[in-house]
């Protein structure tokens, strides 16, 4: 019971599994019959297992089910739908993938990217919620299906980036049922719930907690066309999911609107918000709650690791603001620079150890040598964990700020900058400078009028004098790496900073 086709069995066969706005509701019956077909006719074009299948859809039912159909067949590479030609390119030779999904119209820069030898394949969804898999060019000779077996990777993701090159990450089928099944049993995910993703599904946040998830509990999935902040409260009325899950720069934009959709909340029965994938600021958390009248459920996760590696628990447990909580079907411990655990309390680099964890980076043995020690998992995160056993983070090892050898987690200052009435956004992060090594600086986004000597004073009144950024950069924008996810340790570069 490892594979994904296990998943798709969980739900009653009436049930509702996949719903949209573009289609009527899809049953779990349905879903697992499909999948087989969608999987058995990717083999009917030629796609043997082993294949890697890019994939490069927006949200939406037939993301899902492309995604679901490729994993079963071969092996899913679902990519950014909004990367230009080069970037296509490059990753279709970094993973070696044969065969490009796209929708039958638009997608040009994939298109253009795809070698003469790929197969190319359509995907569109019909209302009745079937999807319609078509060659467009490059058939093959025909491969004979079998059922995946756990062992086979389904799944090959790239690292966001943010701390270095993007590393090659292959996800085993067991490897994401078991993180599928971590969060259902972490948030006691019943066939009643109702998830809204707005995750993208070419990122394992959205594939595993929004998608696989919510499938592995018999609960449904409403696939809208992908995050909007707009359009978000129609969801919500329409649909009447019982959560969602989100990476925190998205609650902030929902935060944003959310005093002026006070029906929309009232309509959907929310037991829970969920964020994950960067820190959530304390304060951010705060508000949340009081908007949605809901908990706000701090999570942590990792492609490494198919996702999830600690959450904070549903109440009536307690969920502290700044911790992300604890292993659920995932030991965590935490490790000293020469690879040895640490006691309760002491800071040092979170490792952890568990069937979701993959087991080495593709073709990649130096990485992976430095990444395993023990048989644990280094994140390259720096934390604690309390006498509780709650994990909070301090910040990623590779993004302290070292002001003379004094390290300073930016996540604290982001959070004091937050804090101030005219800050929407902000990123503190190192600037280089000739005798300390490196010096704090901070970007905002403002949504109302301040200066930048007002901030400063007021980062003067919460922290010490040596963590007050020196400059404080106002944008109107702050630049992102693809995922979403702020690039810390560009911010320096990004921004034209040299030594001074
Ligand atoms: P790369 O490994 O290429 O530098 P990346 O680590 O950002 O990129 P992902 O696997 O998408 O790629 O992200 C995992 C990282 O995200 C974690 O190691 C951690 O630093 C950060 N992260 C995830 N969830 C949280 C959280 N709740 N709080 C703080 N940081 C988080
Ligand atoms: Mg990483």
């Amino acid at each position: 019971m490892l594979t994904l086709l296990d998943v798709l069995t969980t739900g009653e066969p009436d049930a509702p599994a996949l719903l949209s706005p573009d289609m009527s509701p899809l049953p779990f019956a349905r879903l697992r019959e499909h999948v087989v077909e969608l999987a058995e006719r990717l083999a009917a074009f030629g796609v043997a297992r082993g294949e890697r299948v890019a994939i490069a859809l927006g949200n939406g039912p037939a993301m899902a089910l492309s995604f679901l159909a490729a994993a079963t067949c071969a092996t899913a590479a679902p990519l950014n739908p909004k990367y230009r030609q080069d970037e296509f390119a490059f990753s279709f030779a970094d993973t070696r993938a044969t065969t490009l999904i796209v929708p039958p119209e638009g997608m040009a820069a994939a298109r253009a990217a795809a070698s003469p030898a790929m197969t190319v394949v359509t995907a569109s969804i019909r209302s009745d919620g079937a999807l319609d898999l078509a060659l467009e060019r490059g058939a093959r000779a025909a491969q004979p299906w079998t059922p995946p077996q756990p062992d086979d990777v389904a799944l090959i993701l790239h690292t966001s980036g943010t701390t270095s090159r993007p590393k090659r990450v292959p996800l085993r089928q067991r490897n994401l049922v078991a993180s599928a099944r971590n969060i259902v049993a972490a948030y006691r995910l019943t066939p009643d719930d109702r998830a809204l993703c707005v995750m993208p599904l070419f990122h394992i946040h959205g594939i595993v907690a929004t998608l696989l998830a919510p499938l592995a509990s018999g609960g449904s999935v409403v696939l809208p066309p992908g995050f909007d902040a707009m359009r978000f409260w129609g969801w919500l009325t329409a649909f009447r999911p019982t959560w969602f899950s989100a990476v925190p720069t998205m609650h902030q934009m929902l935060l944003a609107r959310a005093e002026r959709q006070l029906a929309a909340i009232r309509a959907a029965p929310l037991r829970f918000i969920r964020s994950s994938s960067a820190p959530l600021p304390p304060v951010v958390l705060e508000h949340l709650e009081a908007a949605f009248q809901a908990p706000a459920i701090e999570s942590y996760g990792m492609t490494e690791a198919s996702h999830q590696m600690t959450t904070n628990p549903l109440p009536p447990l307690p969920h502290y603001a700044g911790s992300v909580g604890y292993g659920f079907g995932v030991e965590v411990t935490i490790l000293d620079d020469h690879g040895v655990e640490l006691p309760r309390g002491e800071r040092g680099e979170v490792a952890v150890r568990g069937p979701n964890v993959f087991d080495g980076y593709e073709n990649n043995p130096e990485a992976t040598a430095a990444a395993f020690t023990n048989g644990w998992f280094r994140t390259g995160d720096q934390g604690r964990i309390d006498e509780q056993g709650y994990l909070w983070l301090t910040g990623r090892l590779k993004e302290l700020i070292n002001r003379g050898g004094e390290k300073i987690s930016p996540l604290e200052i982001d959070d004091v900058l937050l804090r101030h009435p005219a800050v929407a956004e902000a990123v503190a992060f190192a600037a280089p400078h000739r005798t300390l090594g490196e010096e704090v600086y901070a970007a905002v986004v403002l949504r109302s009028e301040a200066t930048e000597r007002e901030l400063r004073e007021h980062c003067a009144a919460f922290l010490a004098d040596f963590k007050v950024p020196r400059v404080i950069h106002i944008l109107s924008e702050i630049p992102r790496g693809a995922t979403g996810k702020v690039q810390r340790l560009a911010m320096a570069k990004l921004l034209g900073l040299t030594d001074d």
